[in-house]
């Protein structure tokens, strides 16, 4: 029998820490999409809503799909321009009533002004408007912050399993069998949660956390269990429910999925100091640079300074001490710089100048590095890939700061804030990373997948910054309950 279906997406992943508000022209710059007029080069969060309608029309069924909104991380979302986005989606949604099922693609982890839950509260409105009775399913980053509310009005959710997030549109695929079965009368999906009580990130690239991974898709399909995820969570989030969960999606068994639930949660507790990869101070980091010179370079994460989790991207803690230490062969990207970029092109190719670089959005940038650089490379309106999307990286300008490729340390400046995804963020502006001992990419670890081709080893750095890594120091206003590694022991405390 043919359905009506109502498909959106709405989200960001708010860094409480964050100097750049989320407005609506952020929304505007990064995804902001009505009736799916997606184009050629969908946004990362529309491919969701993509493979939803390719789904349902294959099955004859008719797709009404309202607004697509997406912030780059930034800080708090603004009060109003939440209240209009959440507001449009809730009123296309009661235009097209009466709809067989509601599939939101969120993130998870935005935070606006008033609404520590944002999200939740569009799944919560969404419940309000189609009743008790219309399956509403959800796909979520997993560095979501899983509330209770979501849980409870939402009918399934499903949440990535890889970081680097590789598996978005399987995932989509995922909800989609879910959603099918359940209008098909086949399940009857029950959600289970389980709070782990702790905080950090946690790369799935490494052990033991990809073979847990691979654990929760083996038990997905036995008996009852229709999906089993982990939600990393956001620790940069001020939310009361920020941290690590454990979901199990069951068909009709809510006990079973509790169970499962706490098991796996269980096994996540034990594993908590060996799922965050060992992050090295800047000297050490410096260190390997300056004792490598194999063929390929060494790739180094300025995870703090990543504008994927909030940061400004425009940080010089690496920087300024590559120059006081006198190591070349360097390359960093990208950095956030409009100003720097747009002088780089009124200067043009081939131009020597006196540069002051980054450092401009707040202490978690440092303090600006003033130098005499070249430019050695332009380019507008850049790209690079990321899984089955093209990110928008601007303007770039190639800046070299000393002479030769061995002392040389190589700067490409941008005036869209983005993180490194691809090799493409250094070679889009003519920058031949095979000369380089070692690149610094502002990223946490989306960058993995791109650059482990190209890496003699991927190696973390735990600089300063809006995304540091030192979970302690986190200056939580909102967060009442006790999370490792805060608290050695959160389950007693
Ligand atoms: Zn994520």
């Amino acid at each position: 029998m043919s359905k009506t279906i109502f498909t959106a997406c709405l989200g960001t992943e708010t860094n409480s820490f964050s100097p750049i508000p989320t407005g609506m022209d952020l929304f505007r710059r990064t995804l902001l999409v009505r009736g799916g007029a997606h184009g050629d080069m969908p946004h990362f969060f529309a491919l969701p809503l993509m493979v939803w309608r390719r789904r349902a029309e294959a099955m004859g069924w008719r797709v009404i799909e309202g607004l697509a909104a997406f912030a780059t991380p930034a800080g708090d979302t603004v009060r109003v321009v939440f209240e209009q986005l959440c507001g449009e989606i809730v009123a296309e949604l009661r235009a097209a009533m009466p709809v067989d099922a509601v599939m939101l693609n969120l993130h998870g982890a935005m935070i606006a002004d008033g609404y520590p839950d944002a999200e939740g509260e569009l799944i919560r409105r969404v419940r309000e408007t189609v009743g008790p009775a219309v399956p509403i399913g959800v796909e979520l980053d997993l560095h979501c912050h899983l509330t209770e509310q979501k849980v409870a009005n939402a009918t399934a959710i499903v949440i990535y399993k890889e970081y680097p997030h590789v598996d978005v549109t399987d995932r989509a695929e995922d909800l989609f069998e879910i959603m099918a079965a359940t209008l098909a009368g086949q399940v009857r999906p029950v959600m289970a949660l389980h709070d782990c009580r702790i905080i950090g990130i946690f790369p799935t690239t490494r052990e033991p956390l990809r073979g847990f991974v691979d654990r929760m898709a083996a038990l997905e399909g036995q008996g009852p269990i229709l999906s089993v995820s982990l939600a990393h969570g956001f620790p940069w989030g001020d939310t009361p429910e920020v941290g690590t969960r454990v979901l199990v999606v069951a068909d009709g068994d809510r006990a079973g999925a509790s169970a499962l639930a706490d098991r796996l949660g269980a096994e996540v507790w034990s594993m908590r100091s060996e799922i965050s990869p060992p992050f090295l101070s800047i000297d050490a980091a410096v260190d390997r640079i300056m004792g490598h010179d194999g063929v390929k370079p060494l790739v180094l994460a300025d995870a703090a300074d990543n504008p994927g989790i909030g940061a400004a991207g425009d940080s010089t803690f690496l920087l300024a001490r590559l120059i006081e230490r006198k190591v070349g062969g360097v390359a960093i990207a990208p950095c956030w710089d409009p100003t720097a970029t747009a002088l780089a092109f009124e200067a043009g190719l081939g131009a020597s100048l006196d540069m002051r670089l980054g450092g401009k959005l707040g202490p978690a940038s440092g303090t600006a590095v003033d130098a005499r650089v070249t430019v050695k490379g332009l380019v507008n309106d850049a790209y690079q890939p990321f899984g089955k999307a093209m990110a928008m990286m601007g303007n770039m300008a190639w800046l070299r700061i000393g002479d030769s490729n061995a002392s040389a340390i190589d700067v490409v400046v941008n005036d869209y804030r983005t993180q490194a995804f691809a090799p493409a963020c250094f070679t889009a502006v003519g920058l031949d990373i095979g000369k380089c001992r070692g690149l610094i990419v502002k990223s946490t670890q989306h960058f993995h997948a791109g650059f482990l081709p190209v890496a003699a080893e991927i190696l973390y750095v735990s600089a300063p910054g809006t995304g540091a890594m030192d979970m302690r120091a986190l200056p939580f206003k909102r967060v009442g309950r006790a999370l490792w590694p805060r608290v050695a022991e959160p389950h007693a405390a």
